[in-house]
């Protein structure tokens, strides 16, 4: 992530609610989408300070419980008194049982990072009254009798709270042989689904089936018996991104979504703070570039002794689906109305 400046001078972060230095308070600013020093107005409002915006906001209703840093636009009556992140998570976690409220922090956290890229991206997860689209919605909830699953229906996002417990998340990682199982990663891939029936389904199908794979045939369901019964291709790698993105077109589909998320990210943090030029308008520099900082990263973390960072070869038949990805939010971008040039993607 990048980061960003106080009116002191100092550097704040995505996550920052104060200046470490000058003590004065700070929030992510939904109208000129940066982190900036929060100014307090009399008698008992808050200004965004960065210059050109100075809108009025007020600060989410989970700042309190949860730390929540994105703050609310006061002429922003849709969403009530919290952020409109906050306000697209339909199902919080029991807040009675101990240590659910930290989970429901950092499964906020990594949401509010996800989505903050998507909106730089201008990919849309909010509402379209216009087409009578109901925007993205969260669901965080715990196994009770029936276990719950992590996934995605009908624009709705669930994720099991125990992704957010980092010893069981760690023991799920290891035992279906992942190289990585991350909060950030399940937002990424399960809004992958999400794209698909909002971008693709009705729209570019035919497109999408010659790159992925004809969803229709084997179904979901047939397909997901025979991966559990047989595994996944041994030669997977030559075609796909994991070893999971061979079980269906629709999890190939969210696997490379994810991914492709994860590399304009990475690719915008490493811009950010001179560590790569990249043509964010250019594919094939983008996989080129970002495999070249993930060979740097990844021995970074070897030497650490973490997971690598960039644990993905992008061969040819990936770069294709990248690519389909890569147009699609291109064209989203353009629709949006986000400001060209924040992701260099109009
Ligand atoms: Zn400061
Ligand atoms: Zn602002
Ligand atoms: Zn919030
Ligand atoms: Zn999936």
């Amino acid at each position: 992530m990048r980061s960003f400046v106080c009116k002191c001078g100092n550097s704040l972060y995505f996550d920052s609610t104060q200046c470490v230095k000058c003590r004065t308070e700070s929030g992510l600013c939904p109208n000129c989408r940066t982190v900036s020093p929060m100014l307090r107005q009399k008698p008992d409002g808050l200004r965004c300070g960065q210059e050109g915006c100075g809108v009025l906001v007020h600060r989410c209703a989970n700042f309190a419980e949860i730390g929540c840093n994105r703050m609310v636009n006061c002429d922003d009556s849709v969403h009530g008194l919290m952020c409109d992140y906050c306000a697209l998570t339909a199902i919080i976690p029991d807040l009675s049982v101990k240590g659910n409220c930290d989970k429901w922090k950092v499964l906020e956290q990594a949401k509010r990072r996800v989505l903050y890229i998507l909106d730089l991206l201008g990919l849309p997860f909010r509402a379209d009254a216009v087409h009578e689209i109901p925007s993205v919605s969260f669901e965080f909830k715990a196994d009770a009798g029936v276990p719950v699953h992590t996934g995605h229906e009908d624009g709705v996002i669930t994720i099991n709270i125990r992704e957010a417990d980092d010893v069981e998340r760690e023991i799920a990682r290891v035992s279906f042989h992942e190289p990585q199982r991350t909060l950030v990663g399940h937002f990424r891939h399960e809004l992958g689904h999400y794209f698909w029936d909002r971008l693709v389904q009705g729209h570019r199908e035919e497109e999408c089936r010659e790159i992925f794979g004809d969803e229709r045939n084997p179904d979901y369901s047939d397909a997901m018996t025979r991966y559990y019964e047989t595994g996944p291709l041994p030669a997977w790698r030559e075609n796909f991104i994991s070893a999971y993105a061979t079980m269906h077109p629709w999890e190939d589909f969210a696997e490379t979504f994810g991914a492709y998320l994860d590399m304009v990210t990475v690719l915008d943090t490493g811009r950010h703070y001179g560590l790569v030029a990249c043509d964010f308008c250019d594919i094939d520099s983008m996989v080129a570039t970002y495999q070249q900082l993930g060979i740097v990263a990844n021995e970074l973390n070897r030497d650490m002794g973490l997971v690598d960072l960039v644990p993905e070869v992008f061969v040819a038949p990936i770069i294709r689906k990248m690519k389909f990805l890569h147009t699609l939010t291109t064209a989203a971008h353009g629709e949006s109305g986000a400001p060209a040039g924040v992701l260099e993607l109009a």
